[in-house]
This record gives C-alpha cells, structure tokens and sequence, in this order.
C-alpha cells in the first residue's frame, strides 16, 4: 500500500484516490515563475514532482496531473507586496512580460528534459486563465469572504477559523511582528490578502474587469486552475516547503471561501536544498542552474540521482564533490547494467522477487528513494551477470529514470581531426589555467555534438 506523509494531517496516510473506480489521481504541482532561469533547488522540487508521478503509475494509477507557469500576479514579496517579478524582469532586460516568460519557459522545459522530467498531462498558464481568477475571486465576495477596498478585493481572513492554521500552525502574532504585511488602513485584518488588485496606470500587465483594470494576487491563479481542470477537491497537491506558510495557507483560504472545501486532501512539500550547507543566494553568487553542472563536465542526470541521495523531507546539501562523486556512481550502476545486459547466467527468481518487493515497499514508504536506489546497487552488485538482472533494473528505472541503459563516456574511438585539435588546445588552455579560453572550445565542442567531461585522466567525450 502506497503511505504518502500529508503536511496537512502531518502524519503518513494510506492512499486511496478520489476516483478510485478508474484509478485516476488528481495532481496540482505549483510551477515556476518565469522570470529567471529556474536553479537547482526549484529542479529538486520537480524531480520530486516527477518522481512522485511515477510511483503512482508504477503502481497502476493513471494520472490528471495539472503544472501551472506564473506569469503574472507574483510580486517580489509572497505577502502582497512589491513589483511583479515578472514585470521587473522585463523592465531590467528591455523586453515584454511575455518575451520574458516564453524565454524562461523554454529554458526550464530544457532543463526538465535532460532531467528525464515528463509532461504533466496539463501545462497552463496563469496569463491564460484570467477570466477563470476573475469568476473565481467574485464567488469569494458573493460567498462573504472578500471586500473591496480603494486598491482592489481582499480575503477577510476573519471570516475563516484557523487561517493560516492549516499546514503551517503559523502564530499570527509572529508572521505580523515579522514585517512581511503592508500596514493598510483599509484592510479589515493586517493578514487580509490581495485576490484582485487594480493596477496603477504604469502597471503593464492587466485586465478589464468588474472592477476596471486589474490584475491578478499570485495565490489566486492555482486555486482557479486547479479548480477548472481537476474540480473542487483533488487528490494532491505538492510544492517546495516555503510555499506552505503563505501561499498553500492562501489556497486553502480561498477555495474554503469559493467551495467550502479544503481543495487537495494531500499536500505535499519538498525540503529545501542548500548549497555548502547554507541558503542559495545571488550575493553569494551560488544560484547554480543545471548548465553551470553541465559546465562543469557532469550530466543533469547525475543531479537527478544526487537527489535521491536524500529523503525529499529533509534538506539535502549541494557541494562539487558531492555532485561528482555522484557522477562517477551513476556511471558504475550503469557500467553493471551493461555487465548484466551482456550476462549470459540466469538470474535467480527468488531474488529478482523480493528486490522487487524491497523496491516497491521503498518508494511506497512515503517516496523513500534512498532505500530505493540501495536496491538498484544490490541488483547491479549481483555476482552473477544475468539478462535477468538487467530487466529488473531497466524495470525500476522506469521510476527513478536515470537511463541506466545509456552508455557511459566513450573512450577508444577515434574522433575527427577538427575535435581532436580543439582538444589539444584546450588542454593547452587549462595547463595555462586560462579557463575562458577551455569554457569557449567546450562551447565549440557542444556545436560539434559532444559533451567534454574533465577527469583526473584528462578530457573525456561524450556524444550528445
Ligand atoms: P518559484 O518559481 O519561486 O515559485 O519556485 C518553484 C518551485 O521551486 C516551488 O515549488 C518552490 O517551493 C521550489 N523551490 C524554490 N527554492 C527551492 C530550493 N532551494 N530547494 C527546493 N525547492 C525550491
Ligand atoms: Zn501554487
């Protein structure tokens, strides 16, 4: 039986789906805010998102899995206040909103492929759904819930018991002394939150509405959209753990306020990552993306299995080496997988079944994927090599989905004079330490299709 842990309950819960009569389970994943590239700690959240999916499917669920892309309404600050981030971006690079959003659309949907990320089966943007927002936000007020004010409708969180109770046993007192809400006389209650905000004349992002031109608050979008395409209640709902005190607590006050129901029965919330055991931040210029791993000579699927070197509940530290070292055992799995495929024993029945149980009971413990890949490592150690074996790993892969077939760096072929030459001279250019100069010929390597890994034995191609 599959026990997912609900920030809601906080407790491990067996899971049964709403619609248990076709199997299908109802997903709503916040998605990013395309206003930048998407780093390394929003992909731990996605491979998250993904993996979860396919431990549903593995255990014969089908799916209605619904991501959003904000491309509107999230202000620099989750409580109301700020510029749009999505507007500011624009504004410091010359560009519309929307130049803006089809940019970093397209620069994370790349990311989530190399990552063996999958299309969720709906893919929808906020921009999109305005009309959705605006219906969704006049159910509010007709429901009591909201008021007007001279800068547009708020949520009356007085009207709801245990706002901001929820998921997060937030203490009022603590999120107000703590700054993050605007004082505004007009508010009824100071956590009172923006649905529907009229946009200043300089705003370039809005609508025509009941209320004139407005725009959309960020927390309205997921509640329209997930209420449009998966209905009031849904199975679950995930996100990163920052999203739980404001923006799930807002979600959960807005659909009691449209619905009268809490609108997901499991939420789900990934720890964060940290880097060298502390906060990602630009200042300490360490806000990685996936092409500064790639740069660095190591594969976005080694990020994927590094994640899974940590239970997605508990914070999980990004270093070099850690990342490296996952490389290199990415590379011996598959370097025993490929022992296996060229097995000629037969594998042993018995075992192939019970690393099949231990494999489900893993992932079914909540997601637990460190006990999940110790099982891959057992199989791939087998003593005896046995296409058995391999057909066991190719089938688990089908959950952690790290290419176990793929064949590692090639090394004994003969490469064309061209690469050969740039090779030359950018080992030439990293004895020197000029390490411009290497970035540039790696550059020039990727245009002739091969990816260059640097190893204590020197640089090693791989096909791309
Ligand atoms: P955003 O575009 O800011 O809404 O973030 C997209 C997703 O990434 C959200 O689910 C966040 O909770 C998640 N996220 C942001 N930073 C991190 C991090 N350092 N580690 C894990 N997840 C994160
Ligand atoms: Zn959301």
């Amino acid at each position: 039986m599959l026990k997912l842990y609900n920030t809601l309950t906080k407790q491990k819960e067996d899971f049964k789906p709403i619609d248990e009569k076709n199997n299908v389970v109802g997903i709503y994943s916040c998605g990013l805010t395309v206003y930048n590239y998407a780093h390394i700690g929003n992909m731990r959240t996605y491979i998250f998102m993904d993996t979860l999916r396919k431990v549903l499917k593995y255990n014969g669920y089908k799916l209605k899995h619904v991501m959003n892309i904000t491309d509107v309404g999230h202000l620099t600050s989750d409580a109301d206040e700020g510029e749009d981030k999505m507007a500011k971006s624009a504004r410091e690079q010359h560009k519309t909103v929307y130049e803006i959003a089809k940019m970093y659309t397209e620069a994370y949907q790349k990311d989530f492929k190399k990552l063996n990320i999958e299309d969720t089966e709906y893919l929808v943007k906020a921009t999109d759904h305005i009309k959705d927002m605006e219906e969704y936000v006049k159910e509010i007020m007709a429901n009591g819930y909201a008021y007007e004010t001279s800068k547009g409708v708020y949520f009356d969180t007085s009207k709801m018991e245990n706002y901001g109770r929820m998921l997060s046993n937030n203490n009022m007192e603590e999120l107000l002394s703590g700054a993050r809400v605007e004082v505004d006389s007009e508010k009824r209650n100071p956590q009172d939150f923006a649905l529907w905000i009229k946009a200043p004349k300089e705003h370039i992002m809005k609508w025509d509405s009941f209320l004139g031109l407005c725009y959309p608050g960020w927390h309205i979008e997921c509640s329209a959209m997930s209420r449009k395409y998966l209905g009031d209640v849904f199975d679950i709902h995930t996100g990163g753990v920052d999203h739980i005190p404001i923006h799930h607590e807002n979600e959960i006050a807005q659909a009691i306020g449209a619905t009268g129901h809490i609108p997901a029965k499991i939420w789900m919330h990934v720890e964060f990552l940290q880097i060298n055991g502390g906060k990602m931040s630009k200042s300490l210029k360490n806000v990685y993306t996936i092409s500064d791993i790639e740069k660095e000579g190591i594969e976005p699927l080694a990020y994927r299995y590094f994640t899974f070197s940590a239970h997605y509940r508990t914070k999980l530290n990004f270093t070099w080496d850690a990342i490296k070292s996952a490389q290199v055992a990415l590379n011996r799995l598959r370097e025993a997988t490929k022992q296996h495929k060229n097995g000629a024993e037969k594998g042993d029945q018995n075992k192939i079944k019970e690393y099949k149980e231990r494999f489900l009971n893993a992932i079914n413990d909540d997601i637990n994927m460190p006990l999940a890949i110790a099982v891959l490592w057992d199989v791939a150690r087998e003593n005896v090599k046995s296409k058995d074996y391999y057909n066991l790993l190719m089938e688990l892969d089908k959950v952690t989905s790290l290419d176990l077939d793929k064949e590692n760096v090639e090394e004994e072929i003969e490469y064309p004079e061209e690469v050969k030459a740039i090779l030359e001279e950018r080992k030439n250019a990293r004895d020197n330490k000029n390490f411009a100069k290497s970035d540039e010929l790696r550059d020039k390597l990727k245009d002739l299709g091969y990816t260059v890994i640097d190893s204590k034995e020197g640089q090693k191609l791989k096909k791309i």
